[in-house]
């Protein structure tokens, strides 16, 4: 049972929620409206969370979660700030402190929450690839080392304000599997898990953006065969692997539903799919619940 399901007036929980810091009257003053909400409210292992606080159009806000800087954008109204963030699918379960800071001209208000993170319970599998992906030659160690760093570099820089619009959607007209979070060995030796969601799509399907933003990396990579990621800013990244072709060019902006490429069998496969992640910061989250979680009144204001 969850909280919301016990029927108790939403503002009795407050209390429990809110810390009064610097700059403000003895006594609390805190309000349902100034409480950091969480979307989904049963927060597991590899969801993505949309956090909501309302907070004068002048604000700053400021946050930090499982060592992540959190970063606010005020909505249209300019009083409701949204950040979309995640708990990576590895994180450690147990309390966590979600930290959120509110400055204006009255003072700094401290909004801190204790945040559970309950265990999801992945699969585990095994899978057959040529041996050139579990024992990689020296030349192929080399590369792969190479384009290690270039995804480092990829994913360290994000644009400074949300690029996407709405809900995400699905990238191709193909049947899910629900294999996101698996923990692997291929060839009975090395272990992984699985960081993306398979689509069961035929070489040639057409692989659409599932949201809008900028394409920051569209090349052929060892493992993700041909690869394109993109940035829909504040840290958020969707990248689509194997493809067949690529239709894209790198620092392109493309809308949503726009064609990335045809999906194929590049790479570390075992045959044609799409394999689709969503990344926020370094952090794995789980596609299906990003593609479930309903972005369509959340709007950055800074497009
Ligand atoms: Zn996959």
């Amino acid at each position: 049972m969850r909280l919301h399901d016990l029927h108790v007036p939403s503002s009795f929980w407050v209390p429990l929620f809110c810390v009064v810091a610097l700059g403000l009257a003895p006594g609390c003053i805190c309000s349902q409206s100034n409480a950091v909400t969480l979307t989904p409210d049963l927060v597991v292992a590899g969801s993505p969370e949309l956090l909501h606080v309302q907070a004068a159009p002048d604000s700053k806000l400021e946050g930090d979660w499982l060592g992540h800087k959190v970063q606010f954008f005020p909505a249209h109204d300019g009083r409701d700030w949204f950040a979309l963030t995640g708990v990576d699918v590895e994180a450690p379960t147990g309390p966590s402190v979600l930290r959120v800071v509110v400055r204006s001209d009255k003072g700094a208000l401290e909004l801190s929450r204790t945040i559970e993170i309950h265990p999801a319970h992945y699969r585990t599998g095994s899978l057959t690839v040529p041996p050139k992906f579990v024992e990689p030659d020296p030349d192929d160690l080399k590369r792969i080392q190479a384009e290690s760093q270039l995804k480092a570099k990829v994913f360290a820089a994000s644009v400074s304000v949300p690029l996407w619009a709405g809900s995400f959607r699905a990238p191709v007209n193909a049947q899910p599997t629900d294999s996101f979070g698996t923990r692997r060995t291929f060839n009975g030796k090395l272990a992984s898990i699985h960081k993306g969601m398979d689509f069961r799509a035929p070489t040639g399907t057409p692989v659409r953006a599932g949201n809008s933003g900028m394409v920051v990396l569209a090349r052929p990579l060892y493992y993700e065969g041909n690869c394109v990621v993109i940035d829909h800013g504040l840290g958020i990244f969707t990248i689509s692997m194997h493809l067949s072709r690529i239709d894209v060019k790198e620092s392109q902006l493309v809308a949503e539903g726009e064609r990335l490429g045809l999906s194929g069998a590049t790479g570390r496969v075992t045959g044609p799919h799409l394999h689709w992640a969503v990344r926020w910061q370094d952090a794995y989250l789980d596609p299906a619940k990003m593609l479930r979680l309903n972005l369509d009144s959340v709007i950055g204001a800074a497009r």
